[in-house]
Protein backbone atom coordinates (compact mmCIF):
# COMPACT_ATOMS: atom_id res chain seq x y z
CA UNK A 1 0.00 0.00 0.00
CA UNK A 2 1.32 3.51 -0.79
CA UNK A 3 2.00 5.40 2.56
CA UNK A 4 -0.69 8.35 0.95
CA UNK A 5 -3.17 5.66 1.36
CA UNK A 6 -2.44 4.45 4.98
CA UNK A 7 -2.30 8.28 6.21
CA UNK A 8 -5.93 8.76 4.41
CA UNK A 9 -6.81 5.70 5.67
CA UNK A 10 -5.90 5.82 9.34
CA UNK A 11 -7.38 9.45 8.93
CA UNK A 12 -10.59 8.22 7.67
CA UNK A 13 -10.81 9.26 4.42
CA UNK A 14 -11.22 7.23 1.71
CA UNK A 15 -7.90 6.89 -0.97
CA UNK A 16 -9.30 8.73 -4.16
CA UNK A 17 -6.97 9.24 -6.53
CA UNK A 18 -7.06 12.90 -6.00
CA UNK A 19 -6.71 12.88 -2.37
CA UNK A 20 -3.52 10.52 -3.08
CA UNK A 21 -2.01 13.10 -5.52
CA UNK A 22 -2.46 16.20 -3.43
CA UNK A 23 -0.94 15.21 -0.07
CA UNK A 24 1.72 13.53 -2.12
CA UNK A 25 2.64 16.44 -3.80
CA UNK A 26 2.72 18.79 -0.52
CA UNK A 27 4.01 16.18 1.57
CA UNK A 28 7.36 15.59 -0.79
CA UNK A 29 7.60 19.42 -0.76
CA UNK A 30 7.86 19.69 2.98
CA UNK A 31 6.93 23.36 2.87
CA UNK A 32 3.50 25.35 3.12
CA UNK A 33 2.06 25.82 -0.70
CA UNK A 34 -0.60 28.15 -2.03
CA UNK A 35 -3.42 26.68 -3.91
CA UNK A 36 -2.02 27.64 -7.21
CA UNK A 37 1.06 26.06 -6.38
CA UNK A 38 -0.18 22.76 -5.86
CA UNK A 39 -2.55 23.32 -8.64
CA UNK A 40 0.04 24.18 -11.14
CA UNK A 41 1.48 20.87 -10.15
CA UNK A 42 -1.07 19.09 -10.71
CA UNK A 43 -2.41 19.55 -14.29
CA UNK A 44 -5.58 18.10 -14.89
CA UNK A 45 -7.01 18.53 -11.57
CA UNK A 46 -10.08 21.34 -11.86
CA UNK A 47 -9.43 24.28 -8.96
CA UNK A 48 -12.61 23.55 -7.49
CA UNK A 49 -11.95 19.69 -6.66
CA UNK A 50 -8.52 21.04 -5.89
CA UNK A 51 -10.34 23.11 -3.05
CA UNK A 52 -12.34 20.44 -2.17
CA UNK A 53 -9.70 17.84 -1.58
CA UNK A 54 -7.64 20.60 0.56
CA UNK A 55 -10.75 21.46 3.05
CA UNK A 56 -10.94 17.28 3.03
CA UNK A 57 -7.49 16.55 4.22
CA UNK A 58 -7.51 19.90 6.65
CA UNK A 59 -10.80 18.55 8.25
CA UNK A 60 -8.88 15.12 8.87
CA UNK A 61 -5.78 16.86 10.15
CA UNK A 62 -3.59 16.31 7.51
CA UNK A 63 -2.45 19.55 6.46
CA UNK A 64 -2.98 22.76 8.50
CA UNK A 65 -3.91 26.01 6.41
CA UNK A 66 -1.82 29.20 7.64
CA UNK A 67 -2.68 32.83 6.31
CA UNK A 68 0.32 34.71 4.60
CA UNK A 69 1.01 38.30 5.56
CA UNK A 70 0.56 38.19 1.70
CA UNK A 71 -3.15 37.24 2.02
CA UNK A 72 -2.44 33.91 0.71
CA UNK A 73 -3.52 30.43 2.40
CA UNK A 74 -0.85 28.06 2.12
CA UNK A 75 -1.30 24.51 2.98
CA UNK A 76 1.30 22.99 5.17
CA UNK A 77 1.67 18.88 5.50
CA UNK A 78 1.11 17.49 8.51
CA UNK A 79 2.14 13.89 8.73
CA UNK A 80 2.33 13.31 11.83
CA UNK A 81 -0.23 14.45 13.51
CA UNK A 82 1.46 15.13 16.77
CA UNK A 83 -0.40 17.80 18.63
CA UNK A 84 -2.23 20.67 17.67
CA UNK A 85 -2.00 21.35 13.77
CA UNK A 86 -0.03 24.37 12.67
CA UNK A 87 1.45 24.16 16.30
CA UNK A 88 4.80 26.09 15.24
CA UNK A 89 6.28 29.07 13.62
CA UNK A 90 6.20 29.92 9.81
CA UNK A 91 8.52 32.11 7.91
CA UNK A 92 7.27 33.90 4.88
CA UNK A 93 9.99 35.32 2.71
CA UNK A 94 8.39 38.89 1.42
CA UNK A 95 10.60 38.88 -1.22
CA UNK A 96 9.99 35.01 -3.21
CA UNK A 97 6.56 34.14 -1.38
CA UNK A 98 8.04 31.06 0.08
CA UNK A 99 7.01 29.82 3.13
CA UNK A 100 8.77 27.28 5.50
CA UNK A 101 7.74 25.86 8.84
CA UNK A 102 9.64 26.25 12.07
CA UNK A 103 8.81 22.83 13.67
CA UNK A 104 11.04 23.40 16.34
CA UNK A 105 9.71 26.54 17.43
CA UNK A 106 6.24 26.10 18.82
CA UNK A 107 3.62 28.88 19.45
CA UNK A 108 3.60 29.80 22.60
CA UNK A 109 0.60 29.02 25.09
CA UNK A 110 -2.10 31.16 25.26
CA UNK A 111 -5.07 31.35 27.42
CA UNK A 112 -8.36 32.18 26.02
CA UNK A 113 -10.25 34.94 27.74
CA UNK A 114 -12.87 33.32 30.33
CA UNK A 115 -15.27 31.47 28.56
CA UNK A 116 -13.74 31.40 25.46
CA UNK A 117 -12.00 28.36 23.51
CA UNK A 118 -9.07 28.43 21.11
CA UNK A 119 -10.41 26.97 17.81
CA UNK A 120 -7.15 28.28 15.75
CA UNK A 121 -4.25 29.74 16.22
CA UNK A 122 -1.34 30.52 14.12
CA UNK A 123 2.03 32.73 14.20
CA UNK A 124 3.57 33.82 10.60
CA UNK A 125 7.23 36.33 10.78
CA UNK A 126 7.91 38.18 7.69
CA UNK A 127 11.66 38.55 6.40
CA UNK A 128 13.90 37.61 3.32
CA UNK A 129 14.82 33.96 2.99
CA UNK A 130 18.69 33.08 2.51
CA UNK A 131 18.11 32.81 -0.98
CA UNK A 132 16.60 36.53 -1.32
CA UNK A 133 18.84 37.48 0.64
CA UNK A 134 21.55 36.37 -0.78
CA UNK A 135 23.38 35.22 1.67
CA UNK A 136 23.00 31.43 0.56
CA UNK A 137 21.84 28.24 2.38
CA UNK A 138 25.38 26.72 3.32
CA UNK A 139 26.30 24.87 6.22
CA UNK A 140 26.06 26.25 9.88
CA UNK A 141 29.39 27.16 11.17
ZN1 LIG B 1 12.78 34.51 -0.73
ZN1 LIG C 1 3.88 24.37 9.06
Amino acid sequence: MDPSTKTLRDAGLRATAGRRTVLTTIASRGAPLTHAEIASELTGLDPVTLYRILDSLERAGLVHRVHGLDGVWRYCPQPERRGCPGNHVHFLCTTCGAMSCLVDQPLPRVTPPPGGRIDARQFVVGGTCARCSGAGVGDAG
